[in-house]
């Protein structure tokens, strides 16, 4: 009977079935039943063409449910299979690991700290103090008395509200202009000798442009002793230059203007890109102005109480973002502040 011939293969499926356990044991199980070529259930669809009438309609409907069944268990098996074991090459344990992204410290901190590790080895001490400031600190001490024409040297930003000072009085408060306020506020605490640097940010009411912003990074730096001369102005910075761009660099001090100094000086370094043969970074002048400096003006050690016939001192102030843009060949100062990533990369120390 054709029902006994579909009734010994679904017994014979039913017993092969639960050994194929793998997904790859499943397919050849349903390649063997349900292949299009030879699968035995296709070819038993297949042989009912050939029987008497009498016999297909039976013979159709058992082989078509069997053919169903069959499906039906093999999907199951496949999803069982597939559930219990993920496929072996969506864990591969002998993979390297992926390296996590490590962050790293901004380029201009690297210069600030660079800087600040030259000075201390020479001995000074860091120091810092508010970014909000009054008038007396920012400019009167520092020889810079109200309607002073140096005042309009830098575009000061002042706070609405004035604060309550002890005389009585109030005075403007501004977001500092330089950290040369800390000289004034470093000496009104302390007695002479001083060795001190002061890093920290100011503000100017700048243009946002490739060599401006409104806010930067100073180096304040001050020396007050008896019988510091220019001399000692000059080797020392002469010094921490020649460690700041680890190379023998040629320098030139050129006569500038401060109030707070007489004299003044700017120190310029050979152009690192082109070894002072003159190129876009040094303007085709050879040369690039790190930092401003002199001998401290009398009128300031008056005004915090030194007695400026016994002792001499020199100041500096350098801007930690000329510096990187020197370091690293920049040309756009803005870099620094836009946290691209791919730029952040590429420059470090
Ligand atoms: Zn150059």
């Amino acid at each position: 009977m054709a029902d006994d011939s579909v009734e010994r293969l679904q017994q014979q499926f039913e017993a092969e079935a639960p050994s194929a356990r793998t997904p790859a044991e499943i397919k050849a199980l349903r390649d063997k039943w349900l292949g299009r070529k030879n699968g035995a259930l296709t070819e038993l669809v297949k042989s009912i063409a050939s029987k008497q009438p009498a016999e297909r309609q039976s013979l159709g409907a058992a082989s078509n449910a069997l053919k169903k069944l069959a499906e039906q268990i093999l999907d199951a098996q496949l999803a069982n299979a597939l559930a219990a074991a993920p496929p072996r090459d969506a864990l591969d344990v002998t993979l390297p690991a992926r390296r996590p992204a490590l962050g790293r410290r901004h380029p201009l901190t690297q210069v600030r700290e660079r800087v600040e590790d030259i000075f201390m080895a020479m001995g000074y001490q860091v120091i810092s103090g508010p970014e909000i400031e009054d008038d007396w600190h920012n400019f009167e001490a520092l020889n810079m008395p109200a309607e002073h024409p140096a005042r309009d040297m830098q575009d000061t930003l002042y706070l609405s509200s004035p604060v309550p000072v002890p005389d009585g009085g109030r005075a403007a408060t501004l977001l500092r202009t330089h950290t040369s306020g800390m000289q004034i506020r470093y000496m009104e605490q302390h007695e002479p000798p001083v060795r001190i640097i002061a890093p920290g940010r100011v503000y100017r009411r700048d243009q946002f442009d490739a060599t401006h912003t409104p806010m930067f990074t100073q180096v304040e730096g001050l020396v007050v002793d008896e019988g510091i001369s220019l001399g000692d102005l000059k080797g020392t910075l002469n010094a921490f230059a020649e460690e700041f761009f680890d190379a023998r660099v040629a320098t030139r001090f050129r006569p500038s203007f401060f109030p707070y100094t007489e004299p003044s000086a700017e120190l310029d370094v050979e152009c690192q890109g082109c070894s002072g043969r003159g190129c876009h970074l040094c303007k085709h002048t050879g040369w690039i102005e790190i930092l401003g400096c002199g001998m401290v003006h009398p009128a300031v050690f008056d005004a915090v109480g030194y007695d400026s016939t016994r002792f001499t001192g020199f100041a500096f102030g350098m801007g930690i973002e000329r510096l990187a843009l020197r370091l690293y060949g920049v040309d756009d100062i803005r870099m620094f502040y836009e946290n691209d990533l791919r730029f952040l990369e590429q420059v470090s120390l």
